[in-house]
């Protein structure tokens, strides 16, 4: 049986400590018109880090959502998220965080990325925003959605909003990269609201 709130909502865990994701999270699915009531991991100091090392998103998804609905017991929500380019066949994909070492430093992934590509012609520079979301419950069922946005690399970083690789990444149609629309623009056509979105319907089917 689903556990729910005092107000009957199913009470669903997203695997992040990030309060950001949160909020945005719950924003989505407000707007796809589902009222359960999401808890980060803060709410769990005892649920460990979950580490991602899987090949694919769905499988860092997966495994995140795993973890952290058997850690506590409730049904747990997962994304894993990159960048794909082209000429690299599809790297830096899940090691996008990590590409030019394993401190996150967002400024030498992207400079390492356009150094990787300097070369490269501008009609072959095209690249993706992919998300994997998964739900897993405490019984075991589970799913799987992704969302992607299509665009192409600029050479130097433009605009100062989001984050990581948004600075080079400009959408198709438009002229402006990610780090230039404001967030609920990005939200509009982000791989992360397009794989959230996609997930709305099956947390309704599977909790509602
Ligand atoms: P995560 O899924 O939040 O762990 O994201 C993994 C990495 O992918 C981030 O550290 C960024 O480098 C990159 N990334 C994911 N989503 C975005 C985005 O919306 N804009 C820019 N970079 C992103």
């Amino acid at each position: 049986m689903t556990e729910t709130n005092q107000n009957g909502r199913p009470r669903i865990v997203l695997a992040t400590r990030n309060p950001h994701k949160l909020v945005e999270l719950s924003r989505i699915f407000a707007e796809s018109g589902l009222s359960v009531e999401l808890l980060g991991l803060d709410a769990f100091p005892d649920v460990p880090e979950v580490v991602e090392d899987g090949l694919t998103f769905a499988d860092n998804a997966l495994k995140k959502a795993r973890e952290v609905s058997t850690g506590t017991g409730l049904p747990a929500i997962a994304d894993d998220s990159g960048l794909c380019v082209d000429v690299l066949n599809g790297m830096p994909g899940v090691f996008s965080a990590r590409w030019a070492g394993r401190h996150r430093d967002d400024g030498a992934n992207l400079r390492l990325v356009l150094d990787q590509i300097s070369d490269v012609p501008d009609s072959e520079r095209g690249a993706q925003f992919v998300c994997a979301a998964a739900l897993v419950l405490p019984n075991g069922r589970e799913a799987v959605v992704d969302g992607r946005v299509e665009g192409h690399l600029i050479r130097e970083p433009r605009g100062a909003s989001g984050f990581g690789y948004d600075p080079i990444f400009v959408p198709d149609g438009s002229s402006r990269t990610t780090a230039e629309l404001d967030p609920k623009e990005k939200d509009a056509i982000s791989h992360r609201g397009r794989a959230i979105r996609a997930l709305a319907p099956v947390v309704a089917a599977l909790l509602g």
